[in-house]
């Protein structure tokens, strides 16, 4: 069993616009990769993202994968990985930074879930993301955990993943606070961690799947252990991103599980889950032994 624990099927059409291994910042990520990206695609985007669904999910099987976590805004992804044979979670996300689209990204959501939930096969399993702490207004940060609750849904959050994540939240400062300003959204900063707003809003408590979690101190990495929620470590995406090195050694101390992912063709450069290993095993040398490194891969999704 090989299990790649965070993708993004749907970003593989992005791989010839990812960024050197000397990185861009996040914001900058998303305003130079994503939107240079979509400007050159035009009106052939869906057709872009089937096709690199076909082929990342075709990269997953010739690579030994038997389990995959997907997120997915559009769907596009779920006949495909159901006619695959591979198992694991489709996690359908929400992320709306303004209240306009709050409303329209949910009812999409909750759409999808619907449909697809009643087709689960194979050990495919489907389930919600609410994009990250930051990327979704507190009305449908709240109203997305209540429909998880409610329905018992998996659950998926990027959680601590930039700096520029980790200062807007403690110091409500930095791009995504000009973002804001230049939106005029009102949504101050919560003035603690990512990880603090997690526990606070009751997030914590659904023992959610947490991608990233490199901007984390002690204190964060107890309230995760205490919640018991797993986490998804994706060096090569942290780096391509300057986001920096997650503490897996503290994670694996502290007793959180601890999964590999390879994230998107968007901000990584293979949909291996091996070549993530590799790279962790680099950037983790003398303070995680390689073989514990490598049994990472091979955990059955939660
Ligand atoms: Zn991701």
């Amino acid at each position: 069993m090989l299990v790649n624990a965070h993708t993004h099927l749907e970003q593989s059409w992005l791989a010839p616009y990812r960024p050197a291994v000397t990185g861009v910042t996040f914001s900058q990520w998303i305003t130079q990769t994503l939107d240079t990206a979509k400007r050159a695609v035009g009106d052939q985007r869906e057709t872009a993202i089937r096709a690199g669904i076909e082929a990342g999910i075709a990269t997953l099987l010739t690579t030994e994968t038997t389990s995959v976590g997907d997120i997915s805004s559009t769907g596009y992804s779920v006949e495909p990985l159901l006619e695959s044979g591979l198992g694991g979670i489709i996690w359908f996300e929400m992320i709306a930074t303004t209240p306009e689209k709050g409303e329209a990204k949910f009812a999409r959501a909750r759409a999808l879930v619907e449909r697809w939930r009643p087709h689960e096969r194979n050990g495919l399993r489907i389930g919600l993301s609410l994009h990250a702490p930051y990327s979704l207004l507190p009305d449908y940060w709240r109203r997305g955990l209540d429909y998880a609750r409610t329905e018992a849904l998996p659950l998926c959050i990027h959680a601590a993943e930039s700096a520029e994540e980790y200062e807007w939240f403690m110091h409500g400062t930095g791009p995504i606070s000009e973002r804001r300003r230049r939106d005029a959204v009102d949504f101050p900063s919560p003035r603690v961690s990512p990880i603090q707003y997690l526990e606070d809003t009751g997030a914590l408590a659904l023992r959610p799947l947490l991608i990233h979690t490199v901007q984390v101190d002690d204190a964060d990495i107890r309230r995760i252990a205490d919640s018991g929620s797993p986490v998804v470590h994706c060096p090569r995406s942290n780096l391509r991103l300057r986001c920096g090195r997650m503490p897996l050694e503290k994670f694996i101390a502290a007793g959180v599980p601890v999964y590999m992912g390879t994230d998107s063709l968007g901000s990584s450069p293979s949909l291996d889950v091996r070549d993530e290993v590799e790279s962790a095993v680099a950037l983790h040398w003398g303070r995680v032994a390689p073989e514990t490194i490598a049994d990472l891969a091979h955990k059955p999704l939660p």
